[in-house]
């Protein structure tokens, strides 16, 4: 997507505010000797931000506009060091839950809709940014929280709820316990908008089949708004984002260049209207792409694919950026092999070597299956691995997925 005429003049303005303000990320502009931009390329030779600029600007040093303008802060959790705190003036607030209200009604929610919130209030953005959609398309909003599954089942069943929100897990969770409580025939949901987290298409047919459901996936996060910048409509084919709102890039995440629509890469976010916080060329570390073309949906918004790792797992072989998640996607394609696999990556002889272990049961052509996956991880990522069929059950079980991937180069 270039960036359009207009969106350079939001981009300008949000370039003034934060010279004004003396931010980090004026201070960048300073050091760089940039007032404002006029072209596409100048927009991409501005500086990037990172979460650690943000978590240097703690507690309140990311504020752009004057303080009496502030209504809120939000803060994203620190798992490490500081938390990072955004703040948010009246109409970033209400700027929010407009793009909240649109993702609802890109997944065909109405007023007549009841919708019960599991997701955390506080701090959080997450809680809060589902209820002010809600409150603007004039939904009853059932403003649970997390936890609790009995009340949460409760409330669902006599407040006929319509519409769950909540975390794939919690919502896989709540599935199997309408499950063994045979409560099905008492329950009214019909859609679902899942956020927060990465799911794999198996977790999201079972909750679909499960609840009798059709889901959504919902996109943000804490330092850009908070959920409800993007979501995926009824065809299901990547996430429309808010383009009035928000600029989106893709970036090699090694060369910082910018990417061309439908390659793989890191997720840039630009704020086009904010002023709490206003953030340029925002790093997420969120893999995706952006997907070419319109959608059969007929909506102009553009489209971010589905989040499908994060660029920390990227592995650098033979030259070529691959994520774990690239390799999943592959195997997926091929039935006959299990869910578990583990990459192992090495230098030998001057080159990178990739050998993929994956597991199958004896009653196929290990050879035969080993080749096909070779030449498929060829065709799509561009670089033949070492495949290695080993009998099922031969691969160690590990919850996480960082500990598929041995990097035996650094050892
Ligand atoms: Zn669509």
């Amino acid at each position: 997507m270039n960036i359009t005429e207009t969106q350079i003049a939001q981009v300008n303005k949000q370039i003034q505010a934060l010279i004004k303000a003396e931010s980090f990320y004026g201070k960048k502009l300073e050091d760089a000797g940039v007032e404002s931009i006029s072209t596409a390329d100048d927009f991409e030779n501005l500086p990037f931000s990172e979460k650690n600029d943000l978590r240097n600007a703690y507690p309140l040093g990311l504020m752009t506009a004057p303080e009496e303008k502030i209504v809120r802060i939000h803060s994203s959790s620190g798992t490490t060091g500081l938390p990072v705190i955004i703040p948010y003036t009246a109409k970033d607030v209400d700027d929010w839950s407009v793009m909240f209200k649109r993702c609802y009604e890109m997944a065909g929610l109405n007023d007549m809709d009841r919708i019960q919130i599991t997701a955390g209030y506080g701090l959080w953005t997450a809680g809060i940014g589902f209820q002010a959609g809600a409150e603007k398309l004039g939904s009853m909003v059932v403003p649970m929280g997390p936890g609790n599954t009995d009340k949460q089942l409760q409330m669902m069943m006599d407040l006929k709820t319509t519409v769950l929100c909540s975390t794939s897990s919690y919502a896989l969770l709540l599935a199997e316990a309408i499950e063994e409580r045979a409560i099905k025939d008492k329950i009214h949901l019909r859609k679902g908008i899942i956020g927060s987290e990465r799911w794999g298409e198996k977790m999201r047919k079972r909750i679909s089949k499960e609840l009798g459901i059709e889901l959504y996936d919902i996109y943000g996060l804490t330092e850009i708004y908070g959920p409800g910048i993007g979501i995926s409509c009824s065809h299901d084919c990547g996430m429309h984002y808010w383009d009035d709102y928000l600029y989106i890039e893709i970036i090699d995440p090694v060369t910082g260049k910018v990417l061309p629509d439908g390659e793989l890469g890191e997720v840039v976010i630009t704020t086009l209207v904010k002023e709490g916080a206003p953030l340029i060329r925002y790093r997420t570390h969120d893999l995706s792409r952006i997907i070419p073309g319109e959608c059969p949906c007929g909506s102009k918004f553009p489209r971010l694919d589905t989040i499908i790792g994060r660029t920390d797992d990227m592995m650098k072989i033979k030259g070529v950026n691959v994520f774990p998640s690239q390799i999943e996607e592959i195997l997926k394609e091929f039935p006959e092999v299990s869910s578990e696999y583990q990459i192992r990556i090495s230098h030998l002889d001057g080159k990178d070597t990739m050998r993929l272990y994956v597991e199958t049961n004896g009653t196929i052509d290990f050879l035969d299956l080993a080749k096909r996956i070779a030449s498929r991880v060829k065709s799509k990522i561009g670089f033949t691995p070492l495949v290695k069929v080993v009998e099922l059950g031969l691969l160690p079980r590990s919850e996480k997925k960082s500990k598929r991937v041995i990097d035996e180069r650094y050892e």
